[in-house]
Formats: C-alpha cells, sequence, structure tokens
C-alpha cells in the first residue's frame, strides 16, 4: 500500500481536483490523506475567532461566504444531479451546524469541531466526484481510527488495529480516501494535529499499515536547499536522510509538518515530496540511508519567534549540578530547550514557546542572573558533516562575517549548525548563505 498525501492547493479548486485523477487512479493500490481546500480552515479560524469574540454576525456572514464558496464548487464539478444531491446533503448538514453555534456558548471543544469541517467536507467532494467519473473508492472516516492518547499523542496501537480492520473489510478495493489533520482525543471528542497536520496524518497512517512509501503531494518541487520565499535561485534537495529532512522540517523549512519525520524512520518507510503541478519533477526523497552523494552543507531553513535566554551565575566555575538546576525550571514548566551553549560562568538557550517565561525567569534569579531577548531566529544548516573536512563551518561563518551572531551550535550532530542571530536579519543571512555556501 502506498499513502499519497494532499496538501490545500492540490485540492484548492474545481480544476484542481479535476486534474488528482490521474494521479490517484493509477491501478496501485492506495490511502489517499487530503487537506481542507486551501483557504478553508483559516476561514474557519476566522469563524471561531469571531464566535470567541461574541460577534455573532461577522461569524454568520463569514460562514455564508464559505458556504457560497462550497455551492459553487459542487456547481462545477459535477455533472449529475445524483452526486450533486449527494455533496448538497453534506455542505448543507455541516453548514447548518455552523450556523446553529450563533448565539450558543463557544468553547474550545467546539472550536476543535468547527476545525474538522474542512476536511470532512474535501474528502467528501473528492469522494463523491470519483465515483461520478466511474472511479471506485472507499472513504475512510479518519475521526474513526485517529485517535490520541492521555498525553496527546498518536494511539499507534489504536490506529494500527482499527485501520488494519477497516482495509481489510474491502480486500478488493484499490483506493481509500481519508481526512488529514482530524482526530480524536482520549476522552473521544474531535481534535487535531495542529495546523498543517495532514503530512503528520500520512505517516502515522502510513506507520499503522506499514505502508511501502508515503508520498506527500505539494504545490512545490520538494524541499530545496534555501527558502525560495526570501531567497531567489534555490534549487529542490533530490535526496535527503530521515535526520537531515527532521531538522530542516523543525527549523522552519515549511514545506513538512516537523512531526512527520518521525513515525515513518521508526518503521523505515520512505518519505517523497512531489509536486501536483509539476507530477514528473523529481521531488526529495527522505530515506534511512545517508545521502553520500554530497559532503557538506545540503540546506538551509530558518525559524522565526525564538526567545533566547542568558543565564550567568559565579558559582557555575567549577561547580557541578549547575545545569541539572537549569534545566529542571525548563522540566518544571514543561517548555523545550531548542539550542543551547556553554561557557564556564554562562549559559544561553533558546525557546520557542514562550508560554511560562515569567515564571521560568522568576525561578532561574533565585540562583544567577538572566537576560531575555525575543525576536530571534535559528538558522539551521543541514547537511552531512561527518568528518568535517571540507570547512563547512568556515564557509558558513565567512559567509555571515558581516552579520552578528548571537549564539552557535556545532557538533551536537553531524549534520546540523545552528545559528542564532536578530529576526531583521533573517533574510540577509539566507541570501548571504546562498551566495557563499552555495555559489548562487
Ligand atoms: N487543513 C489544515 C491546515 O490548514 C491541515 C493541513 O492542511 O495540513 O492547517
Ligand atoms: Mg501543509
Amino acid at each position: 500500500m502506498i499513502i499519497k498525501k494532499f496538501g490545500g492547493t492540490s485540492v484548492g479548486s474545481v480544476e484542481r481536483i479535476q486534474k488528482l485523477v490521474p494521479l490517484i487512479h493509477d491501478g496501485q493500490r492506495k490511502l489517499v490523506v487530503l487537506s481542507a481546500m486551501s483557504g478553508t480552515t483559516n476561514a474557519l479560524v476566522e469563524i471561531s475567532s469571531a464566535f470567541y469574540a461574541l460577534q455573532d454576525e461577522k461569524a454568520t456572514q463569514l460562514i455564508l461566504n464559505l458556504e457560497n464558496k462550497y455551492k459553487q464548487v459542487i456547481k462545477d464539478l459535477y455533472k449529475q444531479e445524483t452526486y450533486a444531491a449527494k455533496a448538497t446533503k453534506v455542505i448543507d448538514e455541516w453548514f447548518g451546524y455552523l450556523k446553529s453555534l450563533a448565539g450558543n456558548v463557544f468553547s474550545n471543544l467546539q472550536e476543535r469541531a468547527v476545525l474538522a469541517i474542512g476536511e470532512i467536507l474535501s474528502t467528501h467532494l473528492v469522494h463523491f466526484y470519483l465515483l461520478e467519473i466511474g472511479v471506485e473508492n472507499v472513504l475512510l472516516d479518519a475521526l474513526s481510527f485517529m485517535k490520541l492518547n492521555l498525553q496527546g499523542e498518536p494511539d499507534m496501537e489504536f490506529i494500527s488495529k482499527e485501520l488494519t480492520l477497516q482495509v481489510a473489510q474491502y480486500p478488493d478495493n484499490q483506493l481509500f480516501i481519508t481526512q488529514g489533520y482530524i482526530c480524536r482525543n482520549a476522552l473521544g471528542e474531535t481534535a487535531n494535529l495542529q495546523r498543517g497536520g495532514s503530512d503528520y496524518t500520512a505517516s502515522l497512517v502510513g506507520a499503522a499499515i506499514n505502508a511501502n512509501e508515503v508520498q506527500i503531494w505539494t504545490d512545490i518541487d520538494g524541499m530545496h536547499n534555501n527558502d525560495p520565499r526570501f531567497v531567489d535561485k534555490t534549487y529542490p534537495i533530490h535526496e535527503l536522510s530521515f535526520d537531515e529532512a527532521a531538522e530542516l522540517a523543525y527549523f522552519g523549512a515549511k514545506i513538512l509538518h516537523p512531526s512527520t519525520i518521525l513515525p515513518a524512520k521508526l518503521k523505515n518507510i520512505p518519505v517523497s515530496i512531489l509536486n501536483t503541478m509539476a507530477p514528473d519533477q523529481k521531488g526529495t526523497m527522505i530515506t534511512a540511508k545517508p545521502t553520500q552523494d554530497n559532503q557538506g552543507v545540503k540546506a538551509v531553513a530558518a525559524k522565526d519567534g525564538i526567545t533566547a535566554i542568558r543565564i550567568k551565575s559565579s558559582r557555575m566555575l567549577l561547580a557541578y549540578g549547575f545545569l541539572r538546576k537549569v534545566f529542571e525550571v525548563f522540566e518544571k514548566y514543561k517548555t523545550p530547550i531548542d539550542l543551547i551553549t556553554t561557557s564556564e560562568v554562562a549559559i544561553s538557550l533558546t525557546i520557542d514557546n514562550p508560554h511560562a517565561l515569567d515564571n521560568i525567569v522568576n525561578e532561574l534569579k533565585d540562583f544567577c542572573s538572566v537576560e531575555v531577548e525575543h525576536f530571534q531566529t535559528i538558522v539551521c544548516v543541514v547537511g552531512n558533516f561527518a568528518l568535517d573536512k571540507s570547512g563547512v563551518a568556515r564557509n558558513v561563518l565567512s559567509a555571515l562575517e558581516h552579520i552578528p551572531i548571537r549564539m552557535i551550535s556545532y557538533g551536537g550532530s553531524e549534520n546540523n549548525i545552528s545559528l542564532l542571530i536578530e529576526s531583521s536579519r533573517k533574510i540577509e543571512v539566507l541570501k548571504a548563505l546562498n551566495k557563499g555556501v552555495f555559489g548562487l
């Protein structure tokens, strides 16, 4: 079985849905994971915000706008009345639910149910469309098998058992369709895997049914060596290892949800990133094999919204147990640390979730001095630096000789150098690396 996940733009219009057919109807047995049509989840977030703010009129207007969009899609997509009617019934049911929220209590529970609608709609539209044109397919309800445990992590045992059972009920069926992103929590309520989570669904279901491959179909020809939103000349990278791809996804390469790699890596299932607009392009293949082709830097990515914390104490000098005390404070407030650098009397570290920052700083101040800097960006340089014969560190640093660097972390793994810079310098840094490291 192959998993093929299509993102929002790949199902974003009638034309895109029609162009999907050759990509999913090719004689291979597969499970197709779909995102919501592009713009829908954002619209549902806006609708939720309006309900939270008790702006029912605004919410209702936003709901009507979205409903009209879907009515138009139904008009343009279906030729036969029976299928248009089936799709209309689903649309009416969910827009009816949305409208019924006006004047009622709106809480996180309702919000999660609202955010799930985008994927429910896109999968039904595609399911009926394929039936109309004679492509047999079975729609599986992700809410019946995608489950989180009490810690909020995917319950792999349940997912695997339930999905295997459901698929086995259709031994002759070639094409299964399901929703990305949405799931149930341990209480059975509707929940989700966070924004962009359809990629994560794809690798979770791939791991759950031991798929041969997980394909992420998107609107760009794979992971690029640099961020094409900020830098002109970038190129796709054809091969990455799981570890390299995980670092890039975590440190800002927006193309892949950061949790996507792990489930596939644990089951050694290759993940490829492909372009629906140009399906013949090679894209990026992510596998366990460390790529021998080129030593040195493969790609850079940047992650904004980082807070740096500098901790100083003369008591650290020649003392042991100091780092433990510092880490315990972060652990207590469930705040992950990303980068860390140390000297004999000071530590600098970064966090990307400042929700408990004040508490953390207060507790640290009991035993050391603390300085906090916001608006920082981590620039992550990924590649194969196993035996740094190629002078990677020198190339990176000389490309950035005019930029103040707040932290450098090198040697933690064989495929990463991370730098902390001011966010205002990010684009300049990415461009300088493109020139100095990639020669572009
Ligand atoms: N529809 C969700 C989002 O926009 C999930 C996804 O597309 O991956 O975040
Ligand atoms: Mg995405």
